[in-house]
């Protein structure tokens, strides 16, 4: 069982989709990231920051889940960060209407004393000025470092966030954002072109259409579970990556192959994520509805094609 530190936002989001919209409900990288990685056996914690409105039961939220949420800085007399989307009709695309960065702007994060050694940081989607000191006050270098980020970094933090990306071995990032980080159209290009930057391994999300995970010239494929309900994308990229790194801090084990697992189970957990708001789903998985699900997968992309 190995330890994970997850830094992201804990936030309030506001989501419209073709299906109905919310309020203000539990939303951020973070929460996304903890809520997917708490379906494995290890230890974690969450390193963000909420103001003086964050509610109390959503704290509670994450630790009755095993979360170690000392990391979680509170503003009294700050606002949370608030973000909020809204979904095209394909639900593959959305438009932020709103990010309001609140008490990010100038957050200064502290590391619980416990998870400075971490073998898995998982660097989520926030200021990567935050994610670089995170970076620094490790005291023993992780065996693996996984950066989430989006365009909303690339438009208005691009120095700081490449210097991010090359101390990282996984970036997990979507296809567009792929292509803005790089110029390229192809995503073979693009993942080259990512490697160079930094990570040994590059992973593109594809939303509904899967994920790939390239390492050298080698190149994995997973389908994203084709459902017959999808209501809300929001969160579902943090999910994989909760995904992702939670399986492979269970498993302690960083091989190619063991990270082609991994974007199975984030896979597979993303595809629950999407089926109600927010962070609704995730909260009242099941390690049996999991299970299930992991199996159908199996069933989804196994075949039996004998090569001459
Ligand atoms: P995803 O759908 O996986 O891309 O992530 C959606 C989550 O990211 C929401 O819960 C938001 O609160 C959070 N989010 C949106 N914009 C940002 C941003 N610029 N930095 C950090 N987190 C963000």
């Amino acid at each position: 069982m190995g330890k994970l530190l997850i830094v992201g936002t804990v936030a309030f989001d506001a989501i419209e989709t073709p299906f109905g919209k919310t309020d203000k409900i539990l939303g951020g990288a973070a929460t996304f990231i903890g809520l997917a990685a708490a379906q494995f056996t290890l230890e974690s914690a969450i390193v963000s920051v909420v103001g003086g409105d964050f509610p109390q039961a959503y704290l509670n939220l994450l630790k009755n889940k095993g979360i170690d949420i000392s990391g979680i800085e509170i503003v009294k007399n700050g606002k949370t960060f608030f973000w909020k989307g809204k979904y095209r009709n394909d639900l593959n695309s959305r438009d932020t209407l709103i990010t309001d960065l609140n008490v990010l702007a100038d957050f200064n994060p502290k590391v619980p004393f416990n998870f400075k050694n971490a073998d898995v940081l998982m660097l989520g989607n926030l200021h990567p000025k935050v994610q670089l000191s995170v970076i620094a006050q490790m005291e023993t270098k992780p065996k693996l470092i996984v950066l989430d980020t989006m365009n909303f970094w690339m438009d208005n933090t691009l120095p700081e966030l490449k210097e991010v990306i090359r101390l990282t071995d996984v970036i997990t990032i979507n296809d567009e954002e792929a292509r803005q980080l790089t110029k390229e159209y192809s995503l073979v290009k693009a993942a080259q072109k990512i490697h160079a930057m930094g990570p040994k391994y590059v992973v593109i999300k594809k939303g509904e259409h899967g994920a790939l995970l390239f390492h050298k010239d080698e190149v994995f494929f997973a389908p994203a579970l084709p459902l017959e309900e999808v209501f809300d994308p929001t969160g579902a990229g943090d999910t994989f990556a909760g995904g992702f790194v939670g399986y492979l801090a269970e498993t302690e084990n960083i091989s190619f192959n063991n990270l082609r697992n991994a974007v199975i189970h984030g896979s597979n957990l993303a595809s629950f994520c999407v089926e109600k708001f927010g962070t609704e789903r995730m909260e009242e998985l099941s390690k049996a509805e999991v299970e299930n699900r992991l199996d159908q997968f199996k069933q989804l992309t196994q075949f039996d094609i004998e090569l001459q």
